[in-house]
């Protein structure tokens, strides 16, 4: 059989512990037998980012910029931890997708991946539901004081050419908590791009919420760039047959609980932080959660939600057979090869990411899957419980 041809290279990650080993299974058993496979590959795992002093993320995020589409392998974010466990560790390097996520200037958007065997808890829901969250600024970028004595807390901006306001914040008699936070225009017209973009390319209706009736200026500011934003994508969600809106966060919340899915929820740093963990879990499992980063000129980089499963990773130095689920990995690459077919206009390419998932389906469906789904599967009698390579070769047999 002829090899399925690619023109431009994706940008390869590859990363840490048990999914870098998933990794070169899925490259060598899924995708190198079919595709004349094009990478510019960075070595991201921790050893190699320390060596270079972190410069290959940035290359790597670079190179996601210039070519379009990327592909990245989980990685660790060392921590006290790891810097023990790591001894050679010169710094204890920034998160790779802080990084990345900074020079691609992106959203995050994470979907989850539905099968029939496991059912989300939430009846209603049918479809996937997206959520796209803000990445900069609020709480996560607040300072916080605590203070003992009756005063008050003034908030007072100084401009660099010497002009100044000053707000009261409050008078109090005794001890108080206070919080400042910001956000900057820019990044939030950059999230609304990358919203709309991404809404666009999956065809799906885009929704945004916040709380604009109590947070009238902060979040109000949200809402009015989000409302101009779209005038510039009216006419392209019209020919799509999607619609944009925004509704209060309080309101939001009922009505996805009454969806069917098939939507983008699109929220603030905070309120998607805490609810793609609710949508997460009412969905099933995190080793069936998809992760693509959108910037707001239409790059793309796809990976899974999940970490680099540490525990797996020990068991398989140890010789032992591991159970984790490969699928999130595989449909970073699926995505990922469909998007770069898309770009080049290349259909087998784009066929072949659908084909890599529809034999997933098709093993998942036929009740052959890892013990994580095993555990939630709605007829456990129905399922055989496989090891990461016994799924992977399922699959391999299928596709
Ligand atoms: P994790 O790797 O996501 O794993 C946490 C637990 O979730 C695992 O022990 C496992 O539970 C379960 N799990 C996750 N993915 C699974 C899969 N594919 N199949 C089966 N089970 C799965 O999170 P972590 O242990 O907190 O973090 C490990 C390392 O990953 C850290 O160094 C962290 O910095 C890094 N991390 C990287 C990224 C990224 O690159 N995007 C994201 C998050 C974390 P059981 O042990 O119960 O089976
Ligand atoms: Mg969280």
């Amino acid at each position: 059989m002829e090899k399925i041809k690619m023109t431009t290279p994706l940008v390869e990650m590859d990363g840490d512990e048990m999914t870098r080993i998933i990794w070169q299974m899925i490259k060598d058993k899924l995708i190198l037998p079919y595709v004349d496979l094009k990478t510019e590959y960075y070595d991201l795992g921790l050893l190699n980012r320390n060596a270079t002093r972190d410069q290959v993320t940035v290359d790597a995020a670079n190179a996601a910029k210039e070519l379009g589409v990327a592909v990245k392998c989980a990685t660790i974010t060392p921590n006290k931890k790891r810097m023990e466990e790591y001894p050679e560790l010169t710094e204890m390097w920034k998160s790779p997708n802080g990084t990345i996520r900074a020079i691609m200037d992106g959203t995050v958007f994470r979907t989850p991946i539905i099968i029939d065997a496991v059912k989300p808890m939430v009846k209603s829901w049918e479809q996937p539901i997206t959520v796209a969250r803000h990445a900069y600024g609020d709480i996560y970028k607040a300072v916080d004081l605590v203070t003992d004595k009756p005063g008050e807390c003034t908030l007072t901006f100084k401009a660099d050419d010497g002009e100044t306001t000053t707000l009261s914040v409050q008078k109090v008699d005794g001890r108080t908590i206070w919080l400042g936070q910001h956000n900057k225009e820019a990044s939030i017209r950059s999230f609304a791009r990358s919203c709309f973009q991404y809404a666009l390319n999956l065809k799906q209706d885009l929704w945004f919420s916040a709380k604009d009736t109590i947070s009238k200026v902060y979040d109000g500011e949200f809402r009015d760039i989000f409302e101009e934003e779209f005038q510039n994508y009216k006419e392209d969600f019209e020919k799509a047959g999607i619609t944009y809106f925004y509704t209060l966060i309080d309101d939001a919340i009922a009505r996805v609980v009454r969806s069917k899915g098939g939507f983008i929820w699109a929220l603030k740093n905070y309120d998607g932080d805490v609810m793609s963990d609710m949508i997460s879990t009412a969905f099933g499992s995190l080793a069936m959660m998809t992760s693509v980063l959108v910037s707001p000129d239409g790059k793309f980089e796809y990976e899974a939600a999940h970490g680099t499963v540490t525990r797996h990773y020990y068991r398989y130095l140890n010789g032992e057979k591991t159970s984790t689920n490969p699928i999130a990995t595989i449909f970073a690459w699926s995505g990922a090869l469909r998007k770069r077919g898309e770009m080049d206009g290349l259909p087998e390419l784009m066929a072949f990411g659908d084909k890599l998932e529809k034999a997933c389906f098709t093993v998942l469906d036929a009740g052959f899957m890892t013990k994580d789904l095993a555990n939630i599967a709605e007829e456990p009698e129905k399922v055989t419980v496989l090891n990461t390579e016994e799924f992977i070769d399922r699959i391999a047999d299928n596709l």
